[in-house]
């Protein structure tokens, strides 16, 4: 073939690829550009998660009617004369792609005002190819639709998520801008549901009440740090506050969404030995910097930046963040003597009996896990996949376990017990978690789960994508023994509850059904339930740090006694560690190399 210029629909095709991934991207564009015109209430609706429409109406200074063409050309721009002007770049847009891009996969319809002209300007874009402006009478201020995305790009439509998928990508950008602009009014419909509505009254706190609920927005430990020429602010979580992923990491760079690993490492830094292995913090942080001092050019979607003096960022972040979690949640001390002397391992991680388990009592404090026997004695190992603990010298398993005398508690987190071969070490909170689950799922397949109606229904508000994972739930939630119904936007009553859960808050049972699904998942029916029955039995055990009485401590092990695995949680991890009356006449050097 011979060598030819591509023709600028198609050139334009290709250059969407890079930007206009996934209707997400579309919102991020057009939101960006609102911001950058000044605009003070942005309204976003949306329909079939953006596949079928996506408009964005905003009251910023508009487009001048015959500026309308040029804004939909490529490489076309009011924002950037030289390159030079990228280190001083205020605005979130420069490349001049976003609305010819959007306009070569879309049917793109563009209405604008500017205040000095009487009559606003209307432009029709279909696959690229640009019709005729008209006059229209509107209101000062730019209306963006975009209809049909990627109809000409099947190709596209083809690697787009599930609905519910694509729209929590929607729900989780506007959310994130809502907060990283907390005066501006932002307004996001679905169809005919409102789900996020903020009042621009720049109260960041109010918006994270509305997005995770008010108490863990009351919980969520606020930053303010400045330190030459850098700011931080925002919020992140305390550490009895955690997800099982990074997608609640947040970082803004100069009012620019970033995913930043060295930010992120930053962070973590910072909750180092204060989380438990796999578990996460939540933050919206807000980072302002010379522009002089970043790269935005980086990237097709401006999703990256690069630092010019990267150390000295990822110090002041991990720095700020630790302040702030020791400043709000000093790590409580232990007795030693609780121990004795020998003990070794982190001093960080002996918090135990005494901690106020009031504060986030829905999360697990994940502190006490590391308090696992890590000293003379292997640890059992689990085996990849299998879910069963592998034969160490410490545990010969079976699957069943034998009577068990009880001797105690120690740590508040572990029951000592005595068996026909040995001593049992039981961790209480994987122990409770499969005594629920095998409850549970009895009672699941003999299809009646006993539910008890709550003497006061409570309300619980998701943020907007958990609970659009809710509503799909809501059926499978009916056969678990729950009365749950939509109350609002967001907005859940819960009105009964599995009876084996009465006396736990039922607002936590309902967050653990949501807060894990990975983005992607489309379990089966039967995992599903499974799925659900073994999250909220997690947050439904009893926690590790927890004192129990005699009676309760006995009936623990009856009822580990009684399951079908007892050996490990739900999720596969051990339930026990076994030391068999041999391996500690070994120890001891009663037996064996003597
Ligand atoms: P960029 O944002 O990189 O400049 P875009 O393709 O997103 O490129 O937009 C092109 C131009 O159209 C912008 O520079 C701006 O002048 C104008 N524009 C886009 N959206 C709006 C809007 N909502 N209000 C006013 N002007 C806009
Ligand atoms: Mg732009």
């Amino acid at each position: 073939m011979p060598i030819r210029l591509l023709s600028s629909e198609v050139a334009s095709q290709i250059a969407a690829g890079e930007v206009i991934e996934r209707p997400a991207s579309v919102v991020k564009e057009l939101l960006e550009n609102s911001l950058d015109v000044g605009a003070h209430t942005i309204t976003i609706s949306v329909e079939e998660a953006g596949k079928k429409l996506i408009e964005i109406a905003d009251d910023g200074a508009g487009i001048p009617s015959d500026e309308l063409d040029l804004a939909v050309s490529r490489h076309a721009t009011s924002k950037l004369i030289r390159s030079a002007d990228l280190f001083s770049i205020q605005t979130l847009g420069f490349r001049g792609e976003a609305l010819a891009s959007i306009g070569s996969v879309s049917r793109m319809t563009i209405t604008s005002r500017v205040k000095e002209e009487q009559e606003g300007a209307r432009l029709k874009v279909e696959g690229g190819v640009s019709g005729k402006p008209t006059k229209v009478g509107t209101t000062v201020g730019t209306t963006i639709r975009v209809e049909d995305l990627f109809y000409n790009v099947p190709a596209r439509l083809k690697f787009l998520k599930t609905e519910v998928t694509e729209r929590r990508a929607i729900d989780a950008l506007v959310t994130r801008y809502a907060l990283a602009y907390p005066g501006k009014r932002f307004k996001l419909s679905e169809g005919k549901n409102v789900t996020l509505q903020t009042s621009g009254d720049g109260d960041r706190r109010a918006i994270l009440a509305a997005l995770y609920g008010v108490d863990v927005a009351k919980q969520m430990l606020e930053i303010m740090a400045e330190e030459e020429g850098y700011k931080l602010t925002g919020f992140i979580s305390p550490t009895s506050l955690t997800r099982s992923n990074r997608k609640e990491i947040t970082f803004f760079v100069n009012g620019r969404w970033v995913h930043e690993i060295s930010l992120s490492a930053a962070l973590l830094q910072a909750y180092h030995t204060l989380l438990m292995v796999g578990r996460y913090p939540m933050t919206a942080l807000f980072l302002e910097i010379n522009p002089a001092e970043v790269d935005v050019n980086v990237h097709p979607a401006k999703a990256e930046v690069r630092f010019r003096n990267q150390e000295k960022i990822f110090s002041f972040v991990q720095r700020s963040a630790r302040k702030a979690l020791l400043a709000y949640s000093p790590v409580p001390n232990v007795a030693p003597s609780l121990w004795g002397t020998t003990r070794t391992g982190p001093s960080e991680s002996t918090s135990l009996a005494g901690l106020d388990w009031a504060i986030g009592h829905d999360e697990e404090l994940s502190v006490n896990r590391d308090l696992r026997l890590e000293t003379d004695v292997q640890s059992p190992t689990l085996q990849p996949g299998s879910g069963q603990v592998s034969s160490s010298p410490i545990s010969n398993l079976q699957s069943t376990i034998p009577l068990l005398r009880l001797i105690g508690q120690i740590g508040a987190t572990y029951i000592v017990a005595e068996g026909p071969d040995g001593l049992y070490l039981v961790d209480q909170h994987a122990a409770h978690e499969r005594v629920l689950f095998e409850k549970l799922m009895t009672q699941h397949e003999m299809k009646k789960i006993p539910s008890q109606s709550l003497l006061t229904p409570i309300v619980v508000t998701l943020p907007p994508q958990s609970s659009h994972l809710l509503i799909t739930q809501l059926p499978a939630l009916q056969h678990f023994g729950f009365d749950v119904e939509e109350f609002g936007p967001n907005t859940f009553q819960v009105r009964a509850m599995p009876a084996l859960f009465m006396g736990s808050d039922p607002a936590v049972a309902l967050r653990a059904l949501v807060e894990d699904f990975e983005e992607d998942e489309t379990p089966l029916q039967n995992e599903i339930e499974k799925k659900i029955a073994a999250r909220v039995c997690k947050r439904m055990a009893v926690k590790g740090g927890q004192v129990l009485s005699n009676e309760e401590q006995r009936a623990l092990l009856t009822d580990l006694e009684a399951c079908d695995s007892p050996r490990t949680c739900p999720h596969g991890r051990p339930t026990m560690i076994h030391l068999s009356v041999d391996l500690l006449e070994r120890q001891f050097g009663r037996r064996g190399a003597r």
